[in-house]
């Protein structure tokens, strides 16, 4: 490829709007442009890695035996009728109508077409195992879209499904995708840990995330560092003993102060026991009138563990504030739930809530929420518009650094991760319920055993740049670079001898199949360089006058701080 052909633009600012590192640096590199929230266009620079990742996604599920197919992005609602969640998904699922008034959804996952399929298909165990993935195109009306392809609403994923004859064949299928996942993954070159996940109501310890560690990533990972155990902190959490930690961790004090309040603060002065997973939050107060208006200015924030439908509490609401945020009493929090909140915090505001009397809420904005540990505390939380999502509050937590790991072989440790992959053991879940049978070997019909498995697409270069990037810009790993070897040649509008060597070595590398670029732009050599460390190809080679008179090109690595020189005869096989 040469530069002058295809398409670089790359910009000095960071939009406003990107909070995290991978955002702000592919948006500078040209690689993503924003449509609308959560909405991007893939750029021809962010398109080629987004190419690489499906590559390798590809070529790993084909060796593990799975089988390509592609399924519409459209779906029609009855089909996600007949396993409920047409209803009971909530807002993430994007439900649209057509001219007809016949309701659709667009796919956020694909589990009720692929086993419509499977039970149209799939008539005979003869025909199982049997593992089919697509590589496409997901909607998820995320509740807060941000960090650029991190979290979009529209984004790519590969998704693929297991169909089996029974739970050990099932199991073995999973185990299949679980090793082809660890292939993909080491491929791409990033620090990852393959983590228990909680699998719900399903079955046993068959659900894994493949989280990316990264220090901006929204999940805690819990590991040991002397052996193989490591959980996200959801399961974690559950293997946890329960109750409160130990005062010790806690300096108590009897009021809770405005902007300084621990959980065991305000666990103590309530006489309610801690909260291990926090899912739902909720805000209360005792003070809400028969309109169920808020009155006063006392509010608790809850955060509630397990599961919980919130719209069955019963719930005022502040005028002027939408968007899920509630206010329930705390009797009536109790009365719902049938047990104390476990936990009630902020109480730490920075400023004291103000309801003013015309009941607009004057100060929703940069609020302190609650922790388990002194000093612990988020801060800048935006409530309202901006309303957090569970994991800005998984800090909130039973199992902290240094507890002992379960397997006995030492203390725990935890950090953040981004989960870009995601392997589950289904059962019957979507087979009994869409009634999709095969014939077994004793002639009868059988449900399907499945799982699925799904890996973040385009959330995936976005990881690999939290975890690679300099101040200069990204840092690709080889595998899933946009370019492997960028060419620039200095002063070629001057110097024939420039040009032809930068021509030379370009038509070399590519007659060895590498992916080259030649700068043949005719930038300065300042602004030139810039532009590729930002865009982040790993390696580099310079070609000019001076070098050439010893005979010698200059290659540097993205984390070089020097070029080295190197004879001009040996460049292709040094540079491949
Ligand atoms: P998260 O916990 O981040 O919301 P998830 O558990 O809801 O993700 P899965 O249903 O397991 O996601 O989907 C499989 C994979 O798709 C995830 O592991 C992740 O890599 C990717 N993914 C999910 N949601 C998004 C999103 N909004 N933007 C980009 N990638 C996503
Ligand atoms: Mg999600
Ligand atoms: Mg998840
Ligand atoms: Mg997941």
């Amino acid at each position: 490829m040469k530069a002058s052909q295809f398409f670089i633009s790359t910009l000095k600012e960071a939009p406003a709007d990107a909070e995290v590192v991978s955002h702000q640096l592919m948006t500078r590199a040209g690689m993503i442009k924003k449509l609308g929230a959560g909405i991007y266009s893939y750029m021809p620079m962010g398109l080629r890695v987004i190419q690489k990742v499906e590559k390798i996604v590809r070529e790993e599920m084909n060796r593990a035996g799975a089988v390509e197919l592609t399924m519409p992005v459209i779906q029609p609602a009855e089909l996600w009728q007949e396993t409920g969640r047409f209803d009971k998904m909530g807002p993430e699922l994007l439900r649209i109508q057509d001219r007809h008034e016949r309701h659709f959804v667009v796919q956020p996952t694909s589990e009720e077409v692929v086993t419509d399929i499977a039970r149209q298909e799939l008539r005979s165990y003869k025909q199982l195992p049997k593992n089919f993935y697509q590589i496409q195109t997901k909607f998820r009306d995320e509740r807060r879209p941000r960090f650029g392809l991190m979290r979009g609403r529209e984004f790519i994923m590969k998704d693929a499904y297991s169909f089996d004859r029974d739970e050990a064949g099932a199991k073995a299928s999973y185990q299949v995708m679980a090793a082809a996942y660890r292939r993909i993954f080491d491929r791409f070159g990033l620090r990852y840990r393959a983590v228990a996940a909680d699998s719900g109501a399903i079955g046993g310890d068959l659900s894994e995330e493949f989280q990316v560690i990264a220090a901006t990533g929204e999940d805690a990972i819990v590991y040991c560092p002397n052996s193989d155990y490591a959980a996200n902190m959801e399961k974690a959490e559950a293997l946890a003993p329960a109750g409160p930690r130990p005062a010790a961790a806690n300096a108590m004090t009897k009021t809770p102060t405005p902007g300084k309040s621990t959980c065991a603060d305000v666990a103590e002065l309530l006489g309610v026991p801690l909260a291990t997973t926090v899912k739902s939050l909720v805000l209360a107060t005792d003070e809400l009138n028969e309109a169920g208006e808020v009155t006063g200015s006392q509010v608790w924030l809850l955060l509630l563990r397990g599961d919980h439908d919130m719209n069955e509490v019963k719930v005022g609401k502040v005028p002027g504030l939408d968007k899920g945020f509630r206010f329930a009493t705390v009797p009536e929090i109790e009365a719902h739930f049938g047990c104390k909140p476990g936990y009630l915090g902020p109480i730490g505001l920075k400023q004291p809530l103000t309801i003013v009397a015309d009941r607009e809420v004057a100060v929703m904005a940069d609020w302190i929420c609650g922790a388990n540990e002194v000093d612990f505390h988020h801060t800048g939380v935006n409530w309202g518009r901006d309303l957090p999502e569970p994991a800005l509050v998984a800090d909130i937590r039973n199992v902290v650094e240094g507890d002992p790991s379960p397997d006995g072989q030492g203390p725990l440790s935890i950090e953040r991760g981004i989960e870009v992959g995601h392997v589950f053991y289904l059962g019957t879940k979507y087979s009994l319920a869409m009634n999709a049978t095969f014939l077994a070997e004793d002639g009868k019909p059988k449900h399907f055993e499945m799982g699925c498995y799904g890996i973040g697409v385009t959330r995936l270069p976005a990881a690999a740049v939290e975890q690679n990037h300099d101040e200069r810009g990204i840092i690709w790993p080889d595998a899933i670079a946009p370019f492997t070897v960028v060419v620039c040649p200095v002063g070629a509008d001057r110097s024939e001898a420039v040009k032809a060597a930068a021509d030379d070595l370009y038509q070399g590398l590519l007659a060895l199949g590498v992916d080259v670029i030649l700068d043949d732009r005719g930038e300065r050599p300042g602004a030139m360089f810039a532009d590729w460390e930002l865009i982040g190809v790993p390696h580099r080679v310079t070609i000019g006058d001076r070098g050439l008179k010893e005979g010698v090109l200059e290659y540097q690595h993205r984390r070089d701080a020097a070029a080295s020189k190197v004879p001009v005869g040996d460049a292709l096989a040094f540079v491949r």
